[in-house]
């Protein structure tokens, strides 16, 4: 998916998918669009990542497209969706669920359904100071994974980019 994307470009991906997830989050009671947001992101990494308009358009134009992908594949089978949570999402595939399922139509069950398995595993994230199992643990915000081998360790800020948000990684890629 988006690993094409590399160096500043990856980064600035993602700040774009996290900028559209502010933006469609923003306003409570009015529904912002997918693409009003993506507009508003495509704007906003443009000179907050000193972009050109071409890479900006790259990015916004590959980030609707698998937002659009997401919810061809997973909105049809709630099963393949359990999958896919359970994976080891990268980054910007977290990003584009949660954008994906935001822009989707809030009313149907299936959805609701959808949401609430999405949420019941964000809710399984771990911080900067928790107690953990050895395993291999990668960071939510730039995707670096520390691995861990004693009973207890406590997960330190990542000493990539100084995040705190962390999700285990089940099947671990040493
Ligand atoms: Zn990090």
């Amino acid at each position: 998916m988006a690993s094409r994307f590399q160096g500043r470009l990856r980064e600035a991906y993602n700040a774009m998918s996290e900028r559209v997830l502010e933006v469609m989050q923003a306003e409570h009671g009015v529904r912002q669009s997918l693409d009003h947001a993506l507009m508003q992101a495509r704007e906003w990494v443009m000179t907050a990542r000193e972009l050109t308009h071409e890479e900006a358009d790259d990015l916004a134009a590959t980030l609707r497209r698998e937002v659009d992908e997401l919810s061809q594949t997973l909105a049809a089978a709630e099963e393949e969706f359990e999958d896919w949570v359970e994976t080891d999402l990268l980054f910007a595939e977290h990003q584009a669920v949660e954008c994906m399922l935001l822009a989707a139509d809030p009313t149907t069950r299936d959805l609701m359904r959808l949401k609430e398995m999405w949420a019941e595993q964000m809710a399984q994230l771990l911080h900067a100071g928790d107690a953990v199992e050895a395993g291999a643990y990668e960071c939510v915000g730039c995707g670096e994974v520390l691995h861990f081998d004693g009973a207890k360790n406590l997960l330190p800020y990542c000493p990539v980019c100084g995040g705190e948000v962390y999700r285990r990684l089940r099947s671990a890629v040493m």
